[in-house]
C-alpha cells in the first residue's frame, strides 16, 4: 500500500481521487483550504509553507506520489487563479520533489484542456514562466477569466514538461493530466455566471462522448499516471476529455 499526498481533495475531481486511493488501501494525505488533513491556503507563501511542512511531517519515509489538483475556476479573480492554479500548483509539487525522490514516486499536475485553446496572453503565460508572481497577477487582473485561467493552465502544462527530465534524472516522473469539462462544484460554478455560463454551456455540447466527464473519470486517468502502469511515462500533458481536444486540434499532439 503506497503514500500519497494531494491538494485540492475537499470536492470534485480531487475528493474522487482521494476516495478511490483510500478504497484500495492506500495512506492519502490532503491539503485544502478546507475539510482536509493539512489546512492551508494555497494562494498565499504562509499556505504553502504550512503545505509543505504538513506533507513533510505526515510523510517523513517518502511519498509514492502527489497530485496538484487544487484550482479556482475563471469566474474568479484573475489574480487568485494565477495563484492558486499556476504559483500554488508549482510550489506544492516543489515542495515535495525530495520525498516523491525518496520512493522512486510519481506526481501529477492538474492541468486542463483549455490550455491551449486559441486567445491567451502570450506574455502573461511568459510571466507566469518566469515565476514574477507580482508581475503576473497585476498583468492577469486586466485579462478576462478565460484568459486567466486557461492561461494559468497552459503554464503549468509547460512548466511540466520543462522540468520533467530533471524530475526523471532523480526518478521522479512528473506528467500532467488536462481534464475536459467534468461535472464538479466548479462547472456548477460557471454554468451559473452571467457572463461565462451560456457559452460554456455551448462549448459543452460539443464534446464527442456527448457529455461532460465524471470525476471518477478523470482520477482514472490521474490514477494510471500515479501507477506503475505508466512507469516509462514522463512528461505528458494526456488529455482526459472525451475527444474534445483531438476534435479542436486534429493535428496537434
Ligand atoms: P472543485 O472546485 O470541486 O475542486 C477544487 C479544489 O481546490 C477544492 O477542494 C477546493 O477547496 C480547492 N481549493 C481551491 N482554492 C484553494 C486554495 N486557495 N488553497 C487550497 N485549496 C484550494 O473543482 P474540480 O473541478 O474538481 O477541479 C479540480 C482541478 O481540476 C482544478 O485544478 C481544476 O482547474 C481542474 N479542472 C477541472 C475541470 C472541470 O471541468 N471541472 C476541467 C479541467 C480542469
Amino acid at each position: 500500500m503506497g503514500v500519497y499526498a494531494m491538494t485540492g481533495g475537499a470536492t470534485g475531481i480531487g475528493a474522487s481521487l482521494k476516495e478511490k486511493l483510500r478504497q484500495r488501501g492506500d495512506t492519502v494525505i490532503v491539503v485544502d483550504i478546507k475539510d482536509a488533513d493539512i489546512i492551508a491556503d494555497l494562494s498565499t507563501a504562509d499556505g504553502r509553507v504550512a503545505a509543505q511542512e504538513g506533507v513533510a511531517a505526515l510523510a517523513a519515509d517518502g511519498l509514492d506520489g502527489f497530485v496538484a489538483c487544487a484550482g479556482l475556476p475563471p469566474v474568479a479573480r484573475p489574480s487568485l487563479v494565477d495563484k492558486v492554479n499556476y504559483f500554488g500548483a508549482v510550489a506544492s509539487i516543489e515542495g515535495v520533489r525530495e520525498l516523491v525522490a525518496k520512493k522512486r514516486g510519481a506526481i501529477v499536475a492538474v492541468s486542463s484542456n483549455s490550455a491551449p485553446l486559441p486567445g491567451l496572453n502570450q506574455e502573461h503565460i511568459d510571466t507566469l514562466l518566469s515565476g514574477d508572481e507580482d508581475k503576473a497577477c497585476t498583468l492577469v487582473d486586466t485579462l478576462s477569466g478565460h484568459e486567466a485561467y486557461a492561461g494559468s493552465k497552459n503554464s503549468l502544462a509547460k512548466w511540466v514538461r520543462r522540468n520533467a527530465p530533471t524530475y526523471m534524472a532523480d526518478g521522479v516522473r512528473l506528467n500532467a493530466i488536462a481534464p475536459g469539462m467534468t461535472r464538479t462544484p466548479m462547472t456548477d460554478q460557471i454554468f451559473e455566471d452571467e457572463e461565462l455560463g451560456q457559452a460554456i454551456q455551448d462549448f459543452s455540447q460539443t464534446i464527442p462522448y456527448g457529455g461532460l466527464a465524471t470525476p471518477d473519470m478523470i482520477a482514472d486517468g490521474i490514477l494510471f499516471l500515479l501507477d506503475d502502469a505508466a512507469r516509462f511515462v514522463s512528461g505528458v500533458v494526456l488529455f482526459v476529455d472525451g475527444g474534445q481536444d483531438a476534435l479542436l486540434r486534429p493535428d496537434q499532439f
